[in-house]
């Protein structure tokens, strides 16, 4: 068990109050209707939540990495949607927060802190997504500004976000060292929400198209240095992929705690089914399983508050929570039997959300590329 600091404790009390109370008593209505979940983001936003990486000196709360992973495995033990979406705002916050000039952070942050503004991040492409250098939106020079022309797709929180943080390349020659950053409003002209998709899961969260036709921004648009694009958006992941981990360890967290509940009260054969030692053993595993993912986050968390690097096991968080989420949400759906798998139970839209967490922000296979990387270099040196 990871001792924490009063700070890291009153937020992880806070977000599970704000889960227990609220966003847990939502959370089938919105898997059910795919309605965004207004009420959750405004009483996350009145927390200050959304201002959880942004410095206090532009209105935000400046946490730790474990004390955001706190929060957000709490909020997502409630509803992995509403967290999910928390996440893709702190995402697109993050460029700004790590690579913003100072006059971009005093006028984007602190409206962005409060959630009086919202964000996306745009990356990803129809034909791109895991290979950021090959992505076929452009920016071209005009004037002292840049014209951006292109369609980002799978953008979450793309929907209804006031600024988009959008990755384009600027040399189309270059590979990596020609993608740049910009931030955009989204009541430019020629920018539109082109298409929202349906889902199997997080279906509280929005993701949609994204069409740039001709957009022009100023020269200070550009986040940070043209031509480090890729370098920022990877280093911004890092981050993410620690709080994408929480969220996959909060769901497997519920998942747990719903067959727990269940196992008590099922009977079979004269006994609850938790006195037969097949289920005592599936939910042996699913604790241990979540205990792990959870103790590589704190130890990551750590890493990264030390200053450290920590992207290998940032992507060994990811990677291994996420594909946790998946076995242990699968067998909580087998511990409740048909009424696992009939008229929408807790588990089985936990076990559809579980299924997002091994594909965005880096899929399984990229974080293995990132760790065998890693692992490499170290056995090379
Ligand atoms: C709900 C949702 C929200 C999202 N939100 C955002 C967002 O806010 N912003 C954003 O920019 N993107 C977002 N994405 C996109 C997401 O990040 C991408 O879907 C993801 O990175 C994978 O890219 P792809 O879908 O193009 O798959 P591809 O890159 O085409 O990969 C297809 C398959 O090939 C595998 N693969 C690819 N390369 C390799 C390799 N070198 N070795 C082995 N296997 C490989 C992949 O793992 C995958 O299994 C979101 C996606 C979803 C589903």
């Amino acid at each position: 068990m990871t001792t924490l600091t009063p700070t890291q404790q009153k937020y992880k009390d806070m977000a599970r109050k704000l889960a227990n109370e609220q966003l847990s008593k939502d959370a089938a209505r919105i898997d059910k209707e795919a309605a965004f979940p207004v009420a959750g983001l405004r009483a996350m936003a009145e927390l200050g939540l959304c201002g959880m990486t942004v410095p206090k000196e532009y209105g935000g709360l400046d946490l730790d990495a474990l004390s955001i992973c706190l929060v957000t495995e709490e909020l997502a033990r409630g509803c992995p949607s509403t967290a999910a979406v928390l996440m893709a705002y702190v995402i697109g916050i993050q460029p700004l927060v790590q690579f913003g000039t100072p006059a971009q952070k005093k006028a984007y942050l602190p409206d962005l802190a409060q959630a009086k503004r919202s964000i996306c991040f745009a990356v990803t492409e129809a034909l791109t997504g895991s290979d950021i250098a090959t992505i076929g939106t452009t920016a071209r020079r005009k004037g002292d500004g840049w014209v951006l022309n292109g369609t980002k797709c799978l953008i979450g929180n793309g929907a209804g976000a006031d600024l988009c943080v959008v990755a384009a390349k600027t040399d189309p020659d270059a590979g990596h060292k020609g993608v740049s950053v910009f931030i955009v409003e989204t009541a430019s002209a020629g920018y539109s929400v082109s298409a929202v998709y349906e889902k199997m899961g997080m279906r509280g969260t929005t993701t949609a198209e994204l069409t740039l036709k001709d957009v022009e921004v100023p020269a200070t648009a550009v986040i940070g240095e043209i031509g480090k694009g890729s370098r920022y958006l990877l280093q911004t992941l890092d981050l993410a992929r620690l709080t994408l981990g929480a969220e996959a360890i909060g769901l497997s967290q519920a998942a747990l705690e719903e067959s727990v509940a269940y196992a008590k009260q099922r009977v079979t054969f004269g006994k609850p089914i938790s006195e037969h030692q097949g289920i005592q053993f599936m939910l042996a595993d699913m604790a241990t399983s979540v205990h792990a993912a959870r103790t590589m986050l704190h130890d990551a968390c750590r890493l990264h508050g030390r200053k450290e690097p920590f992207a290998v096991e940032a992507s060994m968080v990811k990677l291994f929570a996420s594909e946790m989420a998946g076995r242990v949400t699968d067998a909580a759906v087998q511990i409740h039997g048909g009424w696992g798998v009939v008229d929408r139970p807790k588990v089985e839209r936990l076990f559809r959300d579980s299924r997002y967490t091994r594909i965005w922000e880096g899929t399984s296979e990229i974080q293995r590329l990132v760790i065998s990387r890693g692992v490499l270099e170290q056995v090379v040196k």
